[in-house]
């Protein structure tokens, strides 16, 4: 497997070099756009890394499936999907325009960035230090690292770019979609995008849900079987954003990426799998990484269709 893994990482680097590491947000800028690494955890417990896996980055966009997990443990899945839906969506992931044409009162779903802004808005606590708190000790569970933290830099560095975000968020605060203070919201957004991880953290999240909401490393369950199961299936439809339908059929698992370079994957019943690098296609998925997970899919054959 480690023979496998470390061919594959060097086979796909080279997917690398047609990607751009995000500068939209200006601290990602500095990230090292060749890198590419991956660590696998699987059900057993055994885990297998190649490449750059002990990078560290923001996960960014990954935090969403983790606040979409709380948001339902806090709220029951009726309320959640009372207010964002569950619709995959043509358009890029920080797109305004279906606010407006499709239905002001419920973005399309929790992966893309209204939907998500609405989602963790709907976390309970008092709606910013203490509700990030809670994110934040939810993640040092579901990865199994208590030292897991912000990175300030890109924090900060987010928080005072973020106006397309802003924007987002005052026109959902206009529909009643968010009905806290808009600015408190966004400090929990953009702190949530700022966790830093490694690929074995985000492989870990993989592996939980791949579980199905059990920690495989301690037999504990975190999540009930159905949260886990509406997770998975956003992810596969919506996660990669304008490029699910393609990673649907080449991946062919749940996954979900971060404008970081990260990607989270979960194999249903087999294992987790995270994935990084930092130049960016088009559509904002790590270029390199959607690659890597494409042709690990074949090797292993783990597509779920
Ligand atoms: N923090 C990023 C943003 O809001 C997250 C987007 C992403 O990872 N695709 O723009």
């Amino acid at each position: 497997m480690k023979r496998l893994l470390e061919g594959l990482v060097e086979n796909n680097r080279v997917y690398t070099a047609g990607g751009k590491v995000a500068s939209y947000i200006p601290e990602l800028g500095k990230a090292n756009k060749d890198s590419l690494g991956i660590w696998i955890t699987t059900l057993q417990g055994e885990e297998y890394f190649a490449g750059d896996f002990e990078e560290r980055f923001t996960i960014q966009s990954i935090s969403k499936v983790i606040t979409l997990m709380l948001a339902i443990l806090d709220n029951g899945k009726e309320y959640v999907f009372k207010k964002v839906g569950m619709e995959a969506t043509a358009d890029a992931f920080n797109s305004i325009i279906n606010l407006e044409t499709k239905n002001p009162q419920r973005p399309l779903n929790p992966m893309i960035n209204s939907g998500a802004i609405a989602t963790v808005s709907l976390i309970a606590g008092d709606g910013r230090d203490n509700t990030f708190e809670r994110i934040l000790k939810f993640t040092r569970k579901i990865t199994g690292n208590p030292d897991i933290n912000i990175n300030e830099d890109v924090y900060h560095s987010e928080s005072i770019t973020g106006d397309r975000n802003r924007a987002l968020a005052y026109f959902m605060k206009s529909t009643g979609v968010i009905e806290n203070d808009v600015e408190d919201v966004l400090d929990v957004y953009f702190k949530q995008c700022s966790i830093e991880g490694t690929c074995k953290d985000i492989a870990r999240v993989g592996a939980v849900l791949a579980n199905n909401g059990v920690l495989p490393w301690s037999g504990e369950r975190i999540i009930p079987v159905y949260v886990a199961r509406i997770v998975k299936t956003i992810m596969l439809t919506c996660g990669m954003y304008d490029a699910s339908g393609d990673a649907a059929v080449k991946i062919g698992i749940p996954c979900k990426s971060g404008v970081g370079g990260g990607i989270l994957a979960a194999a249903p019943g087999r294992m987790g799998i995270g994935v990084f690098g930092p130049a960016l296609d088009q559509k904002g998925n790590s270029s390199g990484g959607m690659r890597l997970l494409e042709e690990l899919s074949k090797e292993l054959d783990l597509s779920i269709f």
